[in-house]
């Protein structure tokens, strides 16, 4: 998959984003196509405050078009982590507003908060 802002990743977005949002809507999907267009518009909102990888977006919706999704708020992508020993530890999941990309949330089913450099390595598309 090679996106046209490969090199660096959109301004406005840390590299972890940009490549989780890489897995999760790296797919032929036509939705995930659709998402992908939106990701060099979006800017970084705010990250959680408990330490774990969940991210919100700002994204111009003047400037991208809508994803085929339903309106309201819709999980249009996930995948599950898993550990060495092959247990399912979480999930990463993209939700869209109204077919926009909204935010990126990172579950653990544990206490510990899960970072998205933690999920890159555990991320089974
Ligand atoms: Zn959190």
């Amino acid at each position: 998959m090679t996106a046209p802002t490969a090199a660096g990743g959109p301004p406005g977005l840390p590299s972890d984003v940009t490549a989780a949002l890489d897995v999760l809507l790296g797919t032929e999907d036509a939705i995930h196509r659709a998402l992908r267009l939106q990701v060099p518009y979006l800017r970084t909102a705010g990250r959680c405050s408990c330490g774990c990888g969940t991210t919100h977006f700002d994204l111009d919706t003047e400037k991208v078009a809508a994803a085929p999704l339903p309106v309201g708020t819709v999980v249009a992508a996930e995948v599950q982590l898993y550990d060495t020993v092959e247990d399912c530890i979480g999930e990463v999941l993209a939700f869209t507003r109204n077919g926009f990309l909204s935010w990126l949330e990172v579950c653990s089913w544990s206490d510990e908060p899960v970072t998205l450099t933690d999920a890159l390595r555990m991320l089974r598309p």
